[in-house]
């Protein structure tokens, strides 16, 4: 198509694509080397109950430990991961990390009197449009000595819409099982709260971008409070992510928002700072 537009533009352009596709594969080389040598690790981030403070689970956030680059965000390689199938070696990685780890906080006696914790793992939608892909979740369990109750699986609404043939049925294998399902980042996507009440879910995660305009921001206000309402009403559990001050926290908690995630509560932690964060409190 470049060629199309002129020998100018060929010659303008070629080499930058050329460059990016060079480099998407120099990174998915080092994905793929990554997951053998064992380069990825999972943070968590605590996520509490409104009404009494407790610690009500955390969220599993995946890390890069690149040998040159160091310590790298999901959203500097999960795009390549995706477009090259990696990413489906990659989740599954994350979903025994996250079982595994629930069962090492048990048997620790970390979560001693957390009787429902659980970890939230991020899905990404080539795994969830996977067929039998809750045959899967169910091996890895199985494998990690891990029930389904100590997880949980954080879906977006764009995975949800985009398989409405699927989605219900893979929900339900899921919550059989004894899983959370959860929608993240609800209210940046188009899906409409009456749409989420034909799917079997347990849970809507605010998106940071609505809190971080709370308290002040009258428009975030009104759009938050409605959804935060219709949500409870719908007799799903809100969960608040990205809460920074106490004044976004009592706004939220005042409208019905039962859990929340945030700088104000705790950052992302590796396991052990996680560990030690826990037994502090
Ligand atoms: P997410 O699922 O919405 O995760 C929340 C992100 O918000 C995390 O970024 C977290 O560090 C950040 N965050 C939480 N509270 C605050 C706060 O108070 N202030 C600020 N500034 N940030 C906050 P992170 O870890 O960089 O992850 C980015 C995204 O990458 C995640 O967004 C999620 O969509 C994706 N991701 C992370 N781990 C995985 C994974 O294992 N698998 C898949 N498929 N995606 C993942
Ligand atoms: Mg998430
Ligand atoms: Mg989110
Ligand atoms: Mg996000």
């Amino acid at each position: 198509r470049a060629k199309a537009r002129g020998r100018a533009t060929y010659q303008f352009f070629e080499p930058a694509l050329a460059e990016t596709a060079y480099a998407d594969l120099v990174l998915e080389a080092e994905l793929a080397q990554g997951l053998t040598r064992n380069e990825f690790e999972l943070f968590f981030q605590p996520q509490v109950e409104a009404a009494t403070g407790q610690l009500s689970g955390a969220e599993a956030l995946l890390r890069w430990r690149h040998p040159q680059r160091g310590l790298l965000s999901p959203d500097s390689f999960i795009f390549v991961a995706e477009r090259h199938r990696l990413m489906l070696a990659l989740g599954e990685w994350v979903l025994r990390e996250a079982a595994t780890t629930a069962r090492r906080w048990r048997e620790q006696g970390l979560t001693r009197g957390l009787g429902a914790m659980r970890i939230a793992v991020n899905l990404s939608r080539m795994q969830f449009n996977l067929d039998g892909f809750g045959d899967i979740v169910r091996r890895v369990l199985a494998e990690a000595g891990a029930p389904g109750q100590w997880l949980e699986l954080e879906l977006t609404e764009r995975m949800l819409i985009e398989d409405v043939e699927h989605a219900p049925t893979t929900l339900a294998a899921l919550r059989a099982q004894g899983l959370t399902v959860s929608v993240d980042d609800f209210g940046t996507g188009y899906t409409s709260l009456a749409h989420l009440t034909e799917l079997p879910l347990d849970k809507l995660k605010i998106d940071q971008s609505f809190v971080a305009r709370l308290p002040d921001d009258v428009g975030a206000q009104a759009i938050t409070r409605a959804i935060v309402q219709m949500a409870v009403g719908l007799g799903l559990t809100v969960t608040a992510e990205g809460v920074r001050t106490a004044a976004q926290w009592q706004l939220l908690a005042s409208w019905g928002c039962q859990q929340f995630q945030g700088e104000l509560v705790g950052a992302p932690m590796s396991a052990a700072d996680f560990e030690a964060w826990v037994k502090a409190r």
